[in-house]
């Protein structure tokens, strides 16, 4: 049964909650944020998939929603696919919600997303809160390009990615990195990105919209080093700014003029660095001479 969205002048009257499958984002820690079309749309509903259900009944119960509601979360969304597309298919809708923020980032609902559109069914989604998107914002680096990573991998396999990404940096790659982390792995990771990264501008993002609410901005060594043994309280998401790109470029050209030049003739060096960095010859030209001649 759809419901109407409240009386406000501000709304198209004539909106109402979509049907199908609809992603409803939900507050990452203050019960204000939710939007007046979320609302709508959750209580129109006719099921409700949470990734928890007792965590989302404190919402429901807050705004006075009676929808029914049901699990969704990694471990049971392939075998409730079929049944949730018969219900789509029958003109009913469904909202999913998660724990906190905007369904599939980080979050169970990928694989039914998916399946609805193979199958053709109506998926829309609100926007609405997001932890990710509010840290970016907040942190006084570059919004954009920004490269949203969600938890990096645990143990060994995080230096990896790191490198992964540098080599990627290395390769023309210029943008702000996001990351969420727990918070008792948030010291060892931030350790990880200084070895991987080098000291550059960062940000620790805690308990965002929250009471506690902070925003550290420092270097990544600084960060890494008030993090080495105690770890932040609450929630938090990790940022790095972009790499320097003038300091970059320098070293990274002679670097690579250097290895070139060691063996094959400054003709050769310069059109092989030409080649794999894109910059303009000249400019290479007048970088290997003068290293040739520092020599
Ligand atoms: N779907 C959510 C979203 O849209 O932001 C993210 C869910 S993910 C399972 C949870 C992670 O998001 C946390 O471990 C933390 O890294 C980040 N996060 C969620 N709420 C946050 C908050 N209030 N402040 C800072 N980080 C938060």
């Amino acid at each position: 049964m759809s419901e109407a969205l409240p009386d406000l002048p501000i709304l198209n009257r004539t909106a109402t909650p979509p049907v199908g499958l609809v992603l409803v984002p939900t507050p990452i820690g203050n019960l204000g944020d939710m939007t007046v079309r979320a609302i709508a749309t959750l209580k129109a509903a006719d099921l409700i998939l949470c990734e928890d259900t007792r965590v989302t009944a404190r919402l429901l119960t807050a705004y006075g929603i009676n929808a029914a509601t049901a699990p969704l979360h990694d471990h049971n969304e392939d075998q409730r696919i079929p049944a949730l597309l018969e219900r789509l298919r029958g003109g009913q809708r469904i909202a999913l919600v998660s724990d906190a923020g905007t369904p599939l980032v980080s979050d169970p609902g990928y694989r039914l997303v998916r399946a609805a559109l193979e199958a053709g069914l109506p998926v829309s989604a609100l926007p609405g809160p997001n932890a990710a998107l509010t840290a970016l914002t907040l942190s006084g680096l570059p919004p954009h390009p920004f490269l949203f990573l969600g938890f990096p991998p645990r143990g060994g396999a995080r230096l990896a990615a790191f490198a992964q990404l540098r080599a990627a940096e290395r390769a023309g790659l210029s943008a702000t990195m996001i990351w969420y982390e727990a918070p008792s792995r948030a010291g060892e990771t931030l350790a990880d990105l200084l070895a991987a990264f080098g000291d550059r501008p960062a940000v620790l993002a805690r308990e965002l919209t929250k009471h506690f609410e902070e925003i550290i901005r420092a270097p990544l060594s600084e960060l890494a080093n008030r993090f080495a043994n105690a770890d932040p309280r609450g929630e938090v998401c990790l940022l790095i700014g972009p790499a320097p790109a003038e300091l970059e470029d320098a070293d990274d050209l002679d670097a690579r003029l250097r290895t070139a030049l060691a063996g094959a003739t400054l003709k050769q060096a310069v059109a092989d660095v030409t080649a794999a960095t894109g910059l303009p010859r000249k400019q290479v030209y007048a970088r290997a001479l003068a290293l040739a001649t520092d020599q």
